[in-house]
């Protein structure tokens, strides 16, 4: 456990985004007997399909099992980018060029579906095209990155630029990486003003919000869905499933499906003058080459940096891993001090799967899209908006996430015992890289 000298006085074990953007506790209204779409989960997902079917005149219900927006929505980085665990190259050679092509093509759709819904919107989230630098782990690790990065401007025309180990400070002040790379055109937002905005756009185009409204069951009939809540039953036409990380048994098929894990940040006290630009002169997102990243980002508001790491491990809370992170911090920026206190830590669960790809889809009349593996703030946006388009008639609802196979495991039921074990293999095939090449 950390030192309590190491928190600030006002420590929050809580979302530094909430201090701008805290939970909507919402009035009870009561539960609508009917409507055209229920949706559960507003996050991301819930809200973008909800804005768009309600824009298109339906009659929508966003159910929540908590406030509105306690999910990863508002806990995650606000790292805007086109991440995906599997390579153009992967899937060219698993798939067909023309597969890779599309999925990255979508990839870029959903980075900028954000931008323009921020910017159309007005939506006030500290929203910046920053750049990301990726710090290679390794020489073996900084060749891999050039390689990809060299294929994806030959396919796709995506920019980058090359950071020798020599010219690393000119990023990051440290000298754990091996060099690294600069994407100029990848962003990001300020997650909880990004969502509250969305929920704002959503209640002003009608949509009903019931938050602290279990989801217990949904049954499915030709004329429609029965939806049964902790508050009573909803009749939907359409029933839309947006639960990613924090799905349950509710529909046991995608719990199947679903690997949530957790993912832990924490946020140093507003550093002196002139730090930040020490550290980080370019004010961009950061992270590595390896597939249990760190990951590290200035605050969009305040002069500090929020720091994350040690994805997947499992303890009580935050709090238990604030040490351990911070201590991974100061490794990666020693020059932040050795005193360098934290201001908050906190956690967000995941939606993992078992082929690291998001799906889009349709099962027993009920529309899902999960599974974003780490990068859904583009992704919920965009396969959010896509099932709005789906249940509208739209043939722009179609993706290329719609058409792979959702894999399961045999014996597995929703509990993610193996991710632990999982990271801990990630961290060896990395070291391995880093070993032979
Ligand atoms: C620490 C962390 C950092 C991350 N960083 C980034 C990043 O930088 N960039 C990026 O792109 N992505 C990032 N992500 C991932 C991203 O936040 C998620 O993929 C995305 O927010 C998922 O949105 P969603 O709407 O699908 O689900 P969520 O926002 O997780 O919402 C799901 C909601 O469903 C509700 N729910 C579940 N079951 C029921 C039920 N039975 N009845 C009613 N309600 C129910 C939950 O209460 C919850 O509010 C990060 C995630 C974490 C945890």
């Amino acid at each position: 456990m950390i030192d309590k000298k190491y928190l600030t006085s006002d420590f929050r074990e809580l979302p530094y985004w909430w201090d701008k953007a805290p939970l909507v506790v919402e009035q009870q209204v009561d539960l609508p007997a009917t409507a055209d779409v229920a949706i559960v989960g507003s996050g991301f997902s819930g809200l973008s399909a909800a804005l768009t079917l309600a824009r298109a005149g339906k009659r929508v219900v966003v159910i929540d099992a908590e406030d509105c927006g306690y999910g990863a929505s508002r806990r995650n980085a606000g790292f805007l980018g086109r991440t995906l665990k599997r390579s153009h190259e992967w899937l060219a050679k698993h798939h067909s060029e023309q597969y890779a092509d599309t999925v990255y093509k979508e990839l870029n759709e959903a980075l900028h579906l954000v931008e323009q819904v921020v910017d159309e919107e007005g939506i006030d989230c500290f929203r910046t095209t920053c750049g990301r630098f990726i710090g290679a782990t390794s020489p073996a690790h900084f060749k891999l990155l050039e390689k990809e990065l060299s294929r994806n401007r030959q396919v796709l025309g995506s920019d980058y630029q090359m950071i020798s180990k020599e010219e690393q400070h000119r990023e990051i002040k440290t000298d754990v990486y091996f060099g690294g790379a600069v994407i100029p055109d990848l962003g990001s937002i300020h997650p909880g003003l990004y969502h509250d905005g969305l929920l704002r756009k959503a209640r002003e185009a009608g949509v009903v919000f019931l938050g602290r409204t279990n989801v217990l069951g949904i049954s499915s009939a030709a004329t429609g869905h029965s939806v049964t809540t902790t508050r009573g039953k909803i009749k939907a036409s359409h029933v839309v499933i947006g639960t990613n990380g924090y799905s349950s048994d509710l529909m046991p098929w995608l719990h199947r499906r679903i690997i949530p894990f957790t993912g832990y940040i924490i946020a140093t006290e507003v550093l002196p003058q002139g730090k930040l630009e020490e550290l980080l002169p370019n004010r961009r997102t950061y992270l590595e080459t390896v597939m249990n990243i760190n990951f590290i980002r200035p605050a969009p508001d305040t002069n500090r940096i929020l720091f994350g790491g040690l994805t997947g491990t499992n303890v009580p809370g935050p709090l238990d891993l604030a040490d351990q992170l911070r201590n991974i911090m100061l490794k990666i920026l020693p020059d932040l001090g050795a005193d360098v206190r934290l201001s908050h830590a906190w956690s967000g669960k995941c939606g993992g799967t078992f082929d690291f790809m998001p799906h889009i889809g349709v099962k027993d009349g009920v529309h899902y899209a999960m599974g974003y593996n780490f990068a859904g703030v583009p992704m919920g946006t965009y396969l959010g908006r896509k099932m709005a388009l789906k249940i509208l008639g739209d043939k722009a609802g179609d993706s290329i996430f719609e058409s792979f196979n959702f894999p399961s495991m045999p014996f597995y039921h929703g509990n993610p015992w193996f991710v632990p074990m999982a990271m801990k293999m990630f961290d060896m095939k990395d070291r391995w890289i880093a070993l032979v090449g």
